[in-house]
């Protein structure tokens, strides 16, 4: 309180960089597990995706948006995960250091608290890392882009793990092998138009009051926007 007294050390707060996020713009937090290409392999995960692992993401996307406050939408792929602050959110006077600090490290226990629950008899071999970011977008269109550039991120490596491990499991290709036919498709692929509506591991987690619910459908399109305006609110 205002009675407090203060130390002759107190000024070393002055050191303290300012990293308050611009005002009514969306704060977006993104996290991605560390060196998971190696955690994966350790743990026996499933090719192109294991599903234990997808869903265990996800619930931990939902701890997040439960215990933290002003979360209206998160999305997330394979070991990443984005979470969107409202734009008037003045949780912690918008410091991006404690947004990012609080989601990651929330995070990253509920992986290791809820691990069992999804891969029950896989032991958890060592404790996981995940990296944090914030990025802070000014405008729904960039954030809706942002999204989206997240979303087809999921779908181009989805189409190239889907084939890469089909010629590696199902034509018995080694990995060398299959990466070499990929690279010499890869120019074709560039040419092809993604589908609205495509099969595979992606997940949207939206917020109706406390609950977080997860959805898997596509977000690059109107219709969801659309469906729910309320998010961007
Ligand atoms: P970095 O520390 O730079 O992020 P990384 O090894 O985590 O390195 P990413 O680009 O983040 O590299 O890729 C994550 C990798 O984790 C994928 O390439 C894949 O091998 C693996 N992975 C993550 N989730 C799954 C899943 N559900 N099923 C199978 N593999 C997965
Ligand atoms: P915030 O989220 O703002 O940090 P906080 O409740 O964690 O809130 P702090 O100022 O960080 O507040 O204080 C940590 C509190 O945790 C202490 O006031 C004390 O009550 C408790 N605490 C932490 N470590 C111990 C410990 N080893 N033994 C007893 N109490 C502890
Ligand atoms: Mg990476
Ligand atoms: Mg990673
Ligand atoms: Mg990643
Ligand atoms: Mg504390």
């Amino acid at each position: 309180g205002a009675a407090m007294a203060k130390s002759k050390f107190e000024y070393v707060r002055d050191f303290e960089a300012d990293d308050t996020c611009l005002a009514h713009c969306w704060v977006v937090v993104r996290l991605d597990g560390r060196n998971f290409h190696r955690f994966a392999e350790k743990h026996n995960f499933t090719k192109p995706n294991d599903s234990r692992a997808l869903h265990l993401m996800t619930k931990c996307a939902q701890t997040v948006m439960e215990e933290l406050e002003d979360i209206v939408i998160a999305y997330g792929q394979s070991d990443e995960y984005s979470f969107v602050f409202k734009r008037k959110s003045n949780w912690f006077k918008r410091r991006a250091s404690k947004f990012m600090t609080h989601v990651v490290s929330q995070f990253a226990s509920s992986y290791v608290f809820y691990w069992r629950d999804y891969f029950e008899d896989q032991p958890l071999r060592y404790p996981p890392g995940f990296d944090g970011r914030v990025v802070v977008y000014p405008s729904n269109q960039t954030l809706k882009d942002y999204l989206s550039w997240r979303q087809a991120d999921c779908h181009i490596n989805n189409l190239y793990n889907t084939v890469f491990w089909a010629l590696v499991q199902q034509s018995g290709l080694t990995p060398i092998q299959a990466q070499e036919r990929l690279q010499v498709d890869e120019v074709m692929t560039k040419e092809v138009r993604l589908p609205a509506e495509m099969e595979g591991k992606k997940m949207v987690v939206t917020r109706t009051r406390t609950k977080a619910v997860p959805l898997h459908c596509d977000i690059i399109g109107d219709a969801f926007w659309k469906e729910h305006p309320e998010i961007l609110d």
